[in-house]
């Protein structure tokens, strides 16, 4: 397929490609701005075959991700919030040599060289370079590792295949209007950023590019009509709404709010609706290149709390499904990864007859909409049945007094495992046992019920804030047990 960016510049010139704080570039502007800062990278990236980008949400990090892959070399993103010791382990996993990085950076790395943004900008062009012709579909793009919440990191590789099919895959489904802008605040070294930047070099889209989630500014923008889509988080929406003034409504230009990442309560979508907010849920993995299963706009109410249906692409099954139809979720798609770097023993082990099992557990409704339950791993089997803490988690979620809840199973005797719930409570709220207990009792089955209750200052949490439920196991020797 041709460069898209090559591409794009030619197709669409004069449309906008990105705006960061008062800077918007078109998609020519963009491409001379790359093709340009390729050119001083080649001067330092000269043998490497992949290049190793750490920058958060700002352009000369966009345009350097851009830039790498102008050079035909694969970018690894690494997440700009992890602790050198992470960082050195994806570095040496990936053979990496070179790092650009934002000028701001200042963690020192091992066996690297790390080449702040402003000297690679600061460079004369001795050479300049010829951009890669063609973005071969099979060819890995882009390395980028999963978040760590069940154990190390993996190095998933992306092909421009997978990102172009993902792009496809998110149009069809959410269709694509001249004027839109997609707003990416969640971060560009992770898929749900970066597909929003291959969806504009695809589409022809504008990106309103935003370095941090400040909760005010976000609804301003969202506010102001200037963008027509935005990719959340879960802990994102909740913010955004509790931000949000009451009788006030998003401007109109503004269509879709793309929410995936993690389970959301129920509680939490149906404000959203009262909001006016037209929220699509979605479910995908870095795996998957972004997105697999989405809601659409015309389901997004009577659907409410599911996943969505897979998109065009891709297809969905339940393996291994119990009495009550729940089991594995398993996909094939074209956005699926080749694999993990350095374990291809690993990524084989994760398909089953062709089928790539995620590890995530859900059932498929008689229409064809997939719920998801959580994490095969977080799965308590306790006396027979199969209890998730994502649906312990999001009824507690409901009560007021509740900062944060995480459930994980522990051993007993009677039962094979029950589950123990950790909570943080707001600032001079409290809730006994007693009253836990109670609620719980009301909302759920009783076996779903915590066991114990611990209160928790902090908890273990990735680099991107998903909690690490398997060491919470431990948690119970330090957190204090409530009453
Ligand atoms: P690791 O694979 O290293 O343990 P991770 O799985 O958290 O980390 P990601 O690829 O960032 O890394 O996250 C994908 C996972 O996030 C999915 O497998 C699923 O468990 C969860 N997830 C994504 N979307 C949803 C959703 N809509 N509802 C529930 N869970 C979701
Ligand atoms: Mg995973």
């Amino acid at each position: 397929m041709d460069n898209w960016l090559i591409k794009r510049a030619q197709l669409t010139p004069n449309r906008l490609a990105v705006q960061y704080q008062e800077t918007k570039l078109t998609f020519l502007q963009m491409k001379n701005n790359v093709l340009k800062l390729a050119s001083q990278l080649a001067y330092y990236a000269k043998t490497e075959e992949r290049v190793a980008v750490i920058t958060s949400n700002n352009l000369q990090g966009y345009l350097m991700i851009l830039a790498v892959q102008q050079l035909g070399k694969t970018v690894v993103l690494i997440n700009r919030r992890l602790a050198a010791r992470e960082i050195n382990f994806q570095l040496q996993d990936a053979a990496i040599n070179l790092v650009v990085q934002d000028d701001d950076f200042n963690l020192e790395l091992e066996k690297v060289q790390q080449l702040p943004f402003a000297k690679i900008v600061d460079t004369s062009v001795v050479n300049t370079i010829t951009p890669v012709t063609d973005f071969n579909l099979t060819g890995v793009t882009s390395i980028m590792y999963t978040s760590g919440t069940t154990g190390n990191p993996k190095g998933v590789m992306q092909t421009f295949g997978n990102h172009f099919y993902s792009a496809i895959g998110s149009a069809l489904n959410l269709g694509l209007m001249p004027n839109d802008v997609w707003l990416a605040v969640v971060p560009i070294f992770h898929i749900s950023g970066l597909s929003i930047m291959m969806r504009s070099l695809i589409y022809g889209m504008g990106v309103r590019l935003v370095e941090k989630f400040d909760v005010k500014r976000i609804n301003d923008i969202l506010l102001s009509g200037d963008v027509t889509t935005i990719s959340v988080v879960p802990m994102m929406l909740t913010r955004l709404l509790a931000a949000l003034p009451v009788n006030t409504q998003y401007h109109p230009n503004f269509r879709t709010m793309l929410l995936g990442g993690g389970p959301t309560d129920l509680m939490t979508l149906q404000k959203a609706t009262h909001s006016g907010i037209e929220v699509v849920q979605s479910y995908g993995m870095t795996e998957t290149a972004s997105q697999v299963i989405a809601l659409d706009a015309a389901n997004a109410q009577r659907k409410i709390g599911s996943a969505g249906q897979p998109l065009l692409p891709v297809s969905l099954r339940i393996a291994h499904p119990d009495d009550k139809q729940h089991g594995r979720i398993q996909i094939k798609s074209p956005t699926l990864a080749v694999g993990y770097l350095n374990q291809p023993e690993k990524y084989a082990d994760s398909f089953e007859d062709g089928w790539f099992d995620t590890g995530d557990m859900g059932w498929i409704d008689d229409e064809g909409f997939l719920y998801i339950d959580g994490r095969e791993g977080d799965m308590i089997s306790s006396g027979g049945e199969n209890v998730f803490p994502d649906e312990i988690e999001s009824t507690y979620a409901t009560l007021t007094e509740i900062a944060q809840i995480a459930v994980v199973g522990v051993p007993d005797e009677k039962w094979g495992a029950v589950p123990i719930a950790f909570i943080t409570f707001k600032d001079n709220k409290y809730l006994s046992q007693q009253d836990l207990r109670d609620f719980g009792r009301e909302m759920l089955a009783h076996y779903k019920v915590p066991a114990k209750f611990y209160q928790l200052d902090e908890f273990p949490r990735t680099a991107s804030g998903k909690v690490q439920r398997h060491k919470l196991v431990d948690a119970t020797t330090y957190a204090t047990l409530i009453n």
